[in-house]
């Protein structure tokens, strides 16, 4: 059946509807097992309420909270009651494992329900104030110039539904800010969050102002780049109170009663101290180990293809070409489902993750859920698809990368600056640039760079701000999440297409969606911020050559985030032996020689690439 229902909804092949229907017919007059399901509803209130929260079934919440309101007279027994140790056995059974996060994320939305339902009631009452006394305040916040907030939210629903109280300033939120309103609210706990290398550096800015200020409240961090070693190396230092890496949501409860026990909180924060210097310690003596050639010595290493070989395609067009309203339809086929549940910490490969004893009985209806939302965003079309990409042609120079006005290659249209891997090699390995995968000026050979940004991101401000109203976090969030594999679809789909016909290299490729996954294709797609081009500053290069700001809406913040969210940009290479790699660390001479190309001070370029620097900022 999930097979059929699959087919339709990922319009997989000519006949699906007759199949589906077929095997309607089969199961037609099947009702008993419904019947069934729905023996809960024959037991006490109070056990209806605690087997809806913990199968997180919102149906029958209102009527069932109503009726434990009348029967036990006020409506904050109802919530200090019933309700509360539902969640209490949600948070149990979390916290052994027993239930997995999209199914905690649902209980909080029977949850939420349900005292949505009772706030008028305890408004008439004026009791509002006197509701059950949260375990603590947590103030989150995404930080200034970045704009990622899944894995915030979550970690903000959890914490609510295990009673603390949580103040969310959503994304972009200045340092001034967060420390304003931690300082207003009282709050007990600062959790900040970021998805781009650049909010690396901001998280450290916000704890040595709380530092200068005299904060004590401590410090939680987490999201994609985050990590135990940046925490402990680069921020922990700044500010002389607790400052924790938290890995995901299924860490923050423990984490933040820990930090907020009378009795516990010393010895995990001493605990956590200790860790941390022991990890300053390993990096101190392995930074030592990690040997970096100069920058003539990498040089001399670059990647050379073996020349005059192959003759650099030309592409089909020159300049742009913008999509709009690209058929969301198309893009369901080249979703990559995989990242999809580990937003949601479900461990494992789809399709393996809905049949794995482990994870099926969460994966299997969230992935219900995702297909049945995606329906209605394609359906409705309630996200727009743009897309806007580009060819130039191209020549390299040295680490630069030329960008021509016309084929005649006398007016520069542009320059992509790229870094080179600078490890110290023994052994036959290359130092690459990306600037290795265009053929040189000197060369002779009429070679081309492109360039993408795509989005499906808008609409979605609207979807999300329509489940948050009525209370359904779950959705708001699965909205998002489906937002961003649509966005990555949507570059996997315009790169075949690239492929295929725009640049035209490849034009009898045919690969499944497995191989696409695992990009067995020629050519790649790096995008700026990440491991083989770090400089997220790079992106002003790309869009101003796209123009994407102006013709498909997307912008850039202060730390060249694009907004909306959902969406991905980057470069095309064509080469078959262009291949993604790390530039990893680089030395000061690589920094400085950087920074003048680029037309930057040093200080500058250190902040961008700090992650990346293999030496200390302000050393000699
Ligand atoms: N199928 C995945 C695709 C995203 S991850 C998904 O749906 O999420 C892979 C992408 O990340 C690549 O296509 C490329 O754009 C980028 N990427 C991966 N490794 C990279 C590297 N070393 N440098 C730059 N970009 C990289």
């Amino acid at each position: 059946l999930l097979e059929r229902v699959e087919d339709v909804v990922l319009n997989r092949r000519a006949d699906a509807t007759e199949r589906l229907l077929a095997v309607a017919d089969s199961v037609r007059g099947r009702t008993a097992s419904k019947a069934e399901d729905l023996a809960w509803r024959q037991l006490p209130v109070r056990e209806r309420l605690a087997h809806a929260l913990v199968e997180g079934i919102d149906a029958f919440v209102v009527e069932d909270t109503e009726e434990a309101r009348q029967e036990l007279g006020r409506p904050i027994d109802v919530i200090e009651g019933p309700l509360m140790d539902g969640m209490n056995d949600v948070g149990d059974l979390f916290g052994s494992g027993r239930m997995f996060l999209p199914q905690v994320v649902k209980s909080a939305r029977v949850m939420k329900k349900a005292v949505a339902y009772l706030i008028p009631f305890l408004e008439a009452e004026k009791a509002g104030s006197t509701v059950s006394k949260p375990k603590g305040k947590v103030l989150m916040a995404t930080v200034k110039g970045d704009v990622h907030d899944i894995g915030k939210n979550i970690v903000g629903v959890v914490l609510q539904c295990n009673n603390y109280d949580v103040i969310d300033l959503g994304v972009m939120v200045p340092c001034a800010k967060i420390l304003e309103t931690a300082r207003r609210e009282k709050v007990d706990l600062i959790g900040l969050s970021g998805l781009i290398t650049p909010s690396l550096e901001e998280m450290s800015f916000v704890a040595e102002e709380m530092a200068r200020e005299g904060f004590d409240v401590p410090l939680l961090i987490g999201g994609a780049t985050t990590s135990r070693v940046h925490t402990a190396v680069k921020i922990a230092p700044r500010y002389p109170h607790p400052v924790v890496h938290v890995l995901d949501a299924s860490r923050a409860v423990g984490v933040a009663g820990s930090l907020l026990s009378e009795t516990r909180k010393e010895e995990f924060v001493a605990g956590v101290a200790a860790e941390y210097a022991e990890i300053r310690r390993v990096r101190a003596d392995r930074n030592a180990g990690d040997r970096l050639g100069t920058l003539a010595e990498a040089r001399a290493a670059r990647f050379t293809p073996a020349a005059g070989t192959i003759t650099p395609p030309r592409p089909s067009f020159l300049g742009t070409q913008e999509f709009h309203d690209y058929p969301l339809a198309e893009l369901v086929e080249t979703i990559d489902w995989t990242p999809f549940f580990q937003t949601w910490e479900l461990p494992g490969h789809y399709p393996a993750i809905l049949t794995d004893p482990v994870t099926a009985k969460a994966a299997q209806p969230l992935y219900r859920d995702a297909l049945a939302l995606l329906q209605r965003i394609v359906g409705d079309r309630l996200l727009t698809a743009r897309a806007v990409i580009g060819f130039w042609p191209a020549s390299s120079d040295g680490d630069d990368i030329q960008l021509w006005r016309d084929e005649n290659r006398q007016g520069q249209l542009a320059v992509v600056h790229t870094l080179r891997q600078q490890m110290a090699r023994s052994d036959a390995r290359r130092n690459y640039a990306l600037s290795d995968f265009v053929a040189t000026g000197a060369s002779g050979s009429a070679d081309y760079l492109g360039g993408f940004a795509v989005t499906t991101g808008h609409g979605l401000d609207r979807l999300v701000g329509e489940f948050e109203r009525a209370n359904d976090d779950y959705s708001a969030i699965l909205a998002k999440a489906l937002a961003d594999r649509l966005a990555e679809a949507f570059a996997e789909r315009m790169h075949l297409r690239v492929r295929r016909e725009f640049w035209g290299y490849s034009p009898d490729e045919t690969l499944g969606n497995d191989q696409l996954v695992a990009e067995a294709y020629q050519g790649i797609r790096p995008a700026p911020g990440y491991p083989a081009c770090p400089d997220h500053t790079e992106k002003a290069t790309l869009f101003q050559l796209l123009d994407a700001t102006s013709r498909i809406g997307i912008g850039l913040t202060e730390s060249f985030a694009m907004t909306p969210a959902a969406a991905v940009s980057g470069w095309y290479f064509w080469h078959p032996e262009a291949r993604y790699f790390g530039v990893g660390k680089i030395g000061r001479d690589q920094l400085s020689d950087y920074a003048r190309r680029k037309g930057m001070s040093i200080t500058e370029a250190e902040r961008w690439l700090a992650p990346n620097l293999g030496y200390e900022r302000g050393s000699p």
